[in-house]
């Protein structure tokens, strides 16, 4: 096919469930593609000389190369090209900001409509998983460390698969009673079906991974132990970011108020929770999102969002922030909750104020300013901040593990080696709430430092990594 019948190409659709249906349920809303509309898709694909696509993955996937072979019909070498670099390609598939990351980054898209990588891959694991292929990497003969994994999310997940299929037993303790992180927790089943994660899993503990859940380091064990008592040669630290940041508002304590991830937690671990029929979520990000669509699923009839800027500033993805108009939740762009007002303890409504757009950083982000005397009320059941979460520090309870002053860990960029030489952290603890591919691939680092420090090598020798944000 010649350049320009690839260009002519357009970007393939892939269908989704009607909304009439889905908002009354958890089904996964995005469907994939069939194998006719894979190939077409990939045919958009120019096979760039110097493809960006792999430098926009944070996993560093390599997407011309799958692609290759899918439109050539080789569905089993493109699913294991990306398996090569990737161990979570049927999350990330499904959950990466793609716009942000690979398509963001696709040449292709500098004119036009990107090439779709992320409904490609996907593409490739579902089609291995229906057509019953073998997904798994042999394991490795068992050798004699032990490297104790906290936190079951992506990071964590990662680095026990890394370091099981090098041989080393790794036990994965969570707190949690369900394994997957943010992945189980956060993200809602019609983004991300629990099957999914629950396969990774399987896979793991067939390769001799050891799962601990409702299990805390810091309250039911101190990491000190997981040394000095329980023999783990090191430790790896993936705690993620789960405690929800405070709007620090009058009425913020009011019955009704809830917050993003406190909330979304409650519904995953299987809570009826009946916010009302008014629901105000206040923020722009995926949690927010997530959030108004999932109180849309369990019932409430008015869903807003309070956003401070504009659509084109919201940090959410655009597939999502797609999904939410579809679905009927009203956007209130350029405001902000000032107070939140109750009646009798519980919350009433919450008083809000108009924002214009202010002065603008280096990368074009402008800053939003009050307009003095614009305060307006939006009557409320329920009030949902949804802003940020920060790292919940029980872990290392009694150690001193150095922290930045946002209190993530201090980690060498190069090795992801904390202030204490055998523990080590990466995914959310270090970067914030960020990404699960970001996560993924620290997992990945992570277990190579670990496996060097385990054979008593130097961490840094060699290796040129690349430090994510
Ligand atoms: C609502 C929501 C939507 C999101 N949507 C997307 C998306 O669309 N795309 C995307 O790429 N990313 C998304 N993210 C972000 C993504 O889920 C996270 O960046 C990713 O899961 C971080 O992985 P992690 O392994 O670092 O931590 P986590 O996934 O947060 O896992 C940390 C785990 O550690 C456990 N833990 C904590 N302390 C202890 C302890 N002391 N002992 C034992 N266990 C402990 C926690 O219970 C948790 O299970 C979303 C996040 C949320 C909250």
């Amino acid at each position: 096919m010649k350049p320009k019948e690839r260009l002519a190409i357009p970007r393939q659709k892939a269908p989704e469930l009607a909304v009439d249906y889905r908002i009354k349920n958890f089904d996964e809303v995005a469907l994939g593609y069939d194998e006719k509309t894979a190939i077409l898709e990939a045919n958009r694909c120019l096979q760039c000389k110097k493809p960006t696509c792999r430098e926009g993955c944070p996993i560093h996937n390599n997407i011309p190369v799958f692609i290759e072979h899918l439109r050539n019909g080789r569905f089993v070498e493109g699913y294991w090209a990306i398996r090569d670099t990737s161990s979570l390609p049927a999350v990330c598939s499904r959950v990466c900001p793609h716009e942000f990351q690979c398509e963001g980054s696709c040449i292709r898209g500098k004119k036009g409509d990107p090439v779709a990588i992320g409904l490609l891959e996907r593409f490739l694991v579902d089609w291995m998983v229906s057509n019953k292929k073998n997904l798994a990497v042999p394991c490795a003969l068992p050798k004699d460390k032990k490297v104790a994994i906290i936190g079951s999310g992506p990071a964590g997940m990662t680095t026990a698969y890394h370091l099981a299929h090098e041989g080393y037993h790794c036990t994965i303790f969570e707190s949690l009673p369900v394994f997957g992180g943010m992945l189980a927790v956060g993200i809602p089943p019609y983004r991300l079906p629990r099957d999914i994660i629950n396969a990774e899993f399987d896979s793991l503990k067939n390769c001799g991974v050891t799962v601990v859940n409702n299990f805390t380091i810091g309250k039911d064990l101190p990491m000190q132990q997981l040394k000095d008592e329980k023999g783990f040669d090191a430790v790896f630290v993936s705690v993620g970011a789960h405690n929800s940041r405070k709007l620090g508002l009058e009425g913020e304590d009011l019955e009704g108020v809830t917050h993003g991830v406190d909330y979304l937690r409650r519904v995953c671990l299987g809570e009826k929770i009946n916010l009302g029929s008014k629901v105000v979520v206040v923020g722009g990000g995926n949690v927010a999102i997530d959030v108004a669509r999932t109180a849309l699923r369990t019932g409430s009839k008015d869903v807003f969002i309070l956003y401070r800027r504009t659509k084109k500033e919201m940090p959410a993805s655009l597939a999502e922030i797609h999904h939410l108009e579809e679905e009927g939740v009203h956007i209130e762009f350029l405001a902000s909750p000032v107070k939140i007002h109750g009646e009798n303890g519980r919350v009433a409504r919450v008083e809000c104020q108009r924002m214009t757009l202010g002065d603008c950083d280096a990368s074009g982000r402008c800053r939003p300013v009050v307009i003095e005397g614009s305060n307006f009320m939006i009557e409320a059941d329920a009030i949902i901040p949804a802003i940020s979460q920060k790292v919940d520090h029980t872990a290392d309870r009694n150690l001193k593990v150095e922290l930045t002053s946002w209190g993530t860990y201090v980690v060498d960029p190069l090795t992801l080696q904390t202030s204490v030489p055998w523990i080590f952290s990466g995914g959310d603890s270090v970067l914030g709430p960020q990404t699960a591919a970001k996560a993924v691939y620290q997992g990945k680092v992570a277990a190579e430092s670990i496996k060097l420090y385990l054979e008593g090598k130097d961490l840094k020798e060699g290796r040129n990594v690349r430090i994510l944000s």
